[in-house]
């Protein structure tokens, strides 16, 4: 049977509710994780973790755990599950409390959940590529904190799916910022461009690990903002996150990316990165 952690209990799914004045229910207040598993390890966990206990500082909430900490925890959700590949999602609220906009006083316990999911890692995809459809950035100026407010990344996928795409790339104006749950990346000349890391995007795990890998690779990188024209006119434009990865786009707004076909830059970071995780887990 399929366990859910509650609050440092391991629990039937069938069993496992949060209560009704949960403030992660009622306000979105707080903030969340999602770790990949391959071969039964939580992949970068302690990026995660680190990840993690910023957006928690970053809310102002207060959490008794070490990264290593949280590590030992889903890996016992991960063998409880026998969970070979697949993916962890953890989730933190600034508790349960009557509701009101402030924070509790005195402060409660931090509600702590998490569940895995089982599945292959997205083979097809990875090798075809994507579609993808540009569309406004209306989200919060905190976007560097991996909140549980997603209502924005919401109907950005949801815009996404309408138009037949997989992914939504937002921009504020001009300026491109990032996927509804991705980071893009438009690679021209032989050089791959992406957002610096600031406020108006999330610092992802997998842009760290690509950074690294076109580094060593001796593949510019170059962390500066880049246009909605630039990414239209880019030789290849490729998403990354942990469950979709080294992701290839092939098609933006109904329209080929440079040939339409998966370029060779993208393709030299997806075998770096099969070698990282051959080498990380
Ligand atoms: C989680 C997330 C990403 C990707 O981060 P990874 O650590 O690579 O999974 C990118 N953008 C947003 C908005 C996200 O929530």
């Amino acid at each position: 049977m399929t366990k859910v952690l509650i609050n440092e209990r391991l629990i039937e799914e069938k069993d496992a509710n949060v209560a009704y004045n949960d403030r992660g229910y009622v306000f979105g207040d707080g903030i969340y994780e999602y770790i990949r598993v391959y071969d039964n390890h939580p992949f970068t966990a302690n990026a995660h973790f680190e990840r993690l206990l910023r957006s928690a500082k970053e809310i102002g909430l207060e959490l008794n755990y070490t990264v290593n900490g949280f590590i030992e925890l889903v890996r016992e959700l991960i063998a409880a599950n026998g969970v070979v590949n697949g993916g962890v999602y953890i989730q933190v609220t600034r508790g349960t409390a009557p509701r009101d906009h402030a924070f509790p006083t005195p402060s409660v316990k931090a509600n702590i959940t998490a569940f895995t999911k089982t599945y292959d890692r997205p083979y097809k995809l990875l090798e075809e590529g994507i579609n993808a459809v540009t569309t406004e950035d209306i989200r919060w100026l905190r976007c560097d904190i991996k909140s549980l407010n997603l209502l924005g990344n919401v109907l950005a996928k949801e815009y996404a799916v309408k138009y037949n795409a997989q992914e939504a790339i937002q921009h504020r104006g001009e300026t491109v910022t990032e996927g509804s749950s991705s980071n893009v990346y438009a690679i021209k000349d032989g050089v791959i461009y992406t957002h610096p890391i600031n406020n108006y995007i999330l610092n992802g795990i997998t842009r760290m690990v690509i950074k690294e890998i076109a580094q060593e690779k001796g593949v510019s990188f170059k962390e500066e903002t880049f246009t909605l024209d630039f990414l239209k006119n880019a030789d290849e434009v490729l998403v990354s996150s942990t469950s979709i990865e080294v992701m290839p786009v092939v098609k933006l707004n109904g329209e080929a990316v440079g040939d339409g076909k998966v370029g060779p830059i993208t393709k030299s970071l997806q075998e770096g990165f099969n070698r990282y995780i051959d080498t990380h887990s």
